[in-house]
């Protein structure tokens, strides 16, 4: 086999797969200490999903309003509906600050007030004094292309240090040694279809989320879940996949979103009627209420016979009241798309909008030091030896059932540092590479080979369309058990397909049907595995609402959901949610009724 695929060896400290938000922040960390460090990615790294980010990041500056990390870290808390580990959550909130003036430092451009500081702007959930308060003002944005400043500034700081990037290489699959110890990874040059194997003491993944499992989704086409699958395949769980959140403004029909800063600026939603129904469901926060549920809400009114248009399938944004000085200066990028994508002048119409996929809240579990783990000995945080993920591939789990607006990206930098932190403390510089487990690479290229000349009769974009229907229809905002069982069933019947795919491109040249192909093949284990934890789920949760058992049930739920993927079944159990803070100066913040 490997007379076939010649393989070129190189050896790091670290090899970083992922150069989004995340991925660029290990990345410069580790070789900021002088570890010897690689970053892989499969698209140039301003490319990566965390360009498109919009809002902003949130850290409790204080700048527009009184702020402290304690109520930022209740309003996480809350927003994750209990579900976040509050050690991690803590870790997030408390180094959020410091890392947005690291990020300001670096060069990013962020608005500002009439005094010069960093502006901030309302997203939901947000509020002052541990619920008590007014919303609070503490999403730092660049305009409303926050994600592209930051990528920008990341990848030009990166640069300033020694990291060696192996850009358009697409990342195959971990080696993985027999004692369960991650040793590196496998990847492919997309230029040449030539081999490389990245030997390293630790091994970060940061390949985003896995939106484009769904058929709606804001995410780029490149957000496949390639770590995911890359996890499943060494043998290892994933964590909360039933949680995925839908974001309650994409546009209609083309999914581009339009930023919850919008209504962070002042926007609000409509139904048919032309009524402000987000009045009724959440009295206080209105339109900034969580995104599970505005979301929710929304869907409500259409199924109640509200939504807008022909069909009754939309709703709509109205952004006509604000001065359109304030959206040329605040939105401009939302006001562009709402043109393109809708046709629509903002200033002087509604944007037509619907939840669209947006974010994975499950992923990876890691520790706050983004250390991977797994439950092994009966020991539910085992870490698993050089393997780490950072970003919306890992579970740390700072979400939880539901993310807040703008703490993803700061998610990205503050524990893409932490990860850094942790690679320096536990490798020595010049440690020597041991030898190699020889069936990791053989069973790699085995798949690699066997997708390359697959025969069979379904072409990979109908398999994929069809994975994505099925999990846009049976795994939704609202669920019953009737609707997800029948999931189960249909996407069960997608994976049986995989061994039925057919690949017209043999070469190995910017192959991009046998890509195409890995990434499905990373997506559908994902795919089945949120279909299989929304339906063992019996509870509703955040961003997972269980028709059949509308209320939370901490008495039997408060836990993570952990499976693996063996021989295509889920093996499904749970592990314990931290329920204790990492110091003295705040105390695990005790679960109530979740209201906005
Ligand atoms: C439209 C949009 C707007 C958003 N707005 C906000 C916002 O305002 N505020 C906020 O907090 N969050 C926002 N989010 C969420 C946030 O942007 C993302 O969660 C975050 O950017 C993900 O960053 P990441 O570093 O995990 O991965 P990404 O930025 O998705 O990057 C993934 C990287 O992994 C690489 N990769 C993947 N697979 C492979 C492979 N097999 N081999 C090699 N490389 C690979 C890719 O090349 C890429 O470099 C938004 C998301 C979207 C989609």
């Amino acid at each position: 086999m490997n007379e076939a695929y010649p393989i070129t060896d190189h050896t790091y400290d670290a090899v970083v797969v992922g150069a989004g938000g995340s991925g660029l922040r290990a990345a410069m960390g580790i070789a900021e200490t002088g570890l010897k460090t690689a970053c892989i990615t499969k698209v140039f790294p301003t490319r990566s999903h965390t360009v498109a980010a919009q809002g902003g990041i949130a850290a409790s500056l204080g700048n527009m309003g009184p702020d402290h990390w304690t109520w930022h870290m209740y309003d996480t808390v809350k927003g994750s509906d209990w579900l976040g580990d509050q050690d991690a959550i803590e870790y997030l909130c408390r180094e959020a600050p410091a890392a947005v003036y690291e990020l300001e430092h670096y060069g990013v451009p962020f608005s500002r007030t009439e005094e010069g500081k960093i502006y901030q702007r309302a997203f939901g959930g947000m509020t002052q004094n541990m619920g008590e308060g007014p919303a609070a003002q503490r999403t730092c944005a660049a305009a409303d292309r926050t994600g592209h400043a930051m990528l920008h500034a990341l990848y030009q700081q990166s640069l300033r240090y020694d990291t060696d990037f192996f850009i358009e290489y697409f990342a195959l699959d971990l080696i993985m040694d027999e004692d369960g110890t991650c040793r590196g990874v496998i990847a492919m040059d997309m230029e040449t279809g030539l081999i490389h194997r990245f030997r390293a003491h630790n091994t970060v993944l940061a390949t985003g989320g896995y939106g484009r499992a769904y058929f709606s989704a804001t995410s780029a086409h490149t957000c496949t879940g390639d770590g995911g699958g890359m996890v499943l395949r060494a043998g290892l769980p994933m964590q909360d996949m039933e949680f995925v959140q839908f974001h309650p403004t994409g546009v209609y029909g083309a999914g581009v979103l339009i930023t919850e800063g919008a209504r962070g600026e002042g926007g609000y939603l409509t139904n048919s009627e032309g009524e402000r129904f987000m009045e009724r469901y959440a009295p206080s926060a209105k339109d900034l209420a969580s995104r599970d549920v505005v979301s929710r809400s929304m869907a409500m009114e259409m199924r109640e016979g509200r939504g807008v248009g022909s069909e009754g399938d939309h709703i709509n944004l109205h952004l006509d009241h604000i001065d359109p000085e304030t959206l040329a200066e605040r939105l401009p990028g939302i006001s562009e798309t709402a043109k393109i994508f809708a046709g629509v002048d903002v200033t002087k119409g509604p944007i037509p909008v619907t939840p669209t996929v947006h974010y994975n809240m499950g992923g990876i579990p890691t520790n706050y030091h983004g250390e991977v783990v797994t439950k092994k000995d009966g020991d539910p945080d085992s870490v698993v030896p050089g393997l780490f993920a950072v970003g919306e591939a890992g579970c740390v789990s700072v979400h939880g059932a539901n993310r807040l607006g703008s703490n993803s990206l700061i998610d990205l930098v503050v524990f893409g540092r932490g990860a850094a932190h942790r690679i320096q403390e536990i490798t020595k510089p010049g440690t020597k590479h041991g030898d190699i487990n020889a069936s990791a690479d053989e069973k790699a290229l085995t798949r690699l080979d066997g997708f390359r000349h697959a025969k069979g009769g379904s072409p990979t974009a109908e398999v994929r369309l069809a994975m994505q229907k099925t999990m846009q229809s049976n795994c939704a905002v609202f669920r019953t058990s009737e609707v997800l069982d029948e999931g189960k069933a249909k996407i069960n019947a997608v994976y049986q397909r995989m061994a039925d795919l057919s690949i017209t491109d043999r070469t190995l040249v910017w192959n991009t049907d046998l890509i195409e192909t890995l990434e499905l093949d990373n997506m559908i284990g994902q795919a089945v595995m949120t279909m299989d934890m929304a339906a063992n789920r019996t509870e509703s949760r955040g961003a997972h609402m269980h028709e059949d058992f509308p209320d939370r049930n901490d008495a039997d739920w408060m836990a993570h959901s952990l499976g693996w993927f063996r021989d295509g079944r889920t093996e499904l159990e749970t592990r314990p949610v931290h329920s204790y803070t990492l110091s003295q100066d705040i105390d695990y913040i005790k679960p109530k009724k979740r209201v906005y």
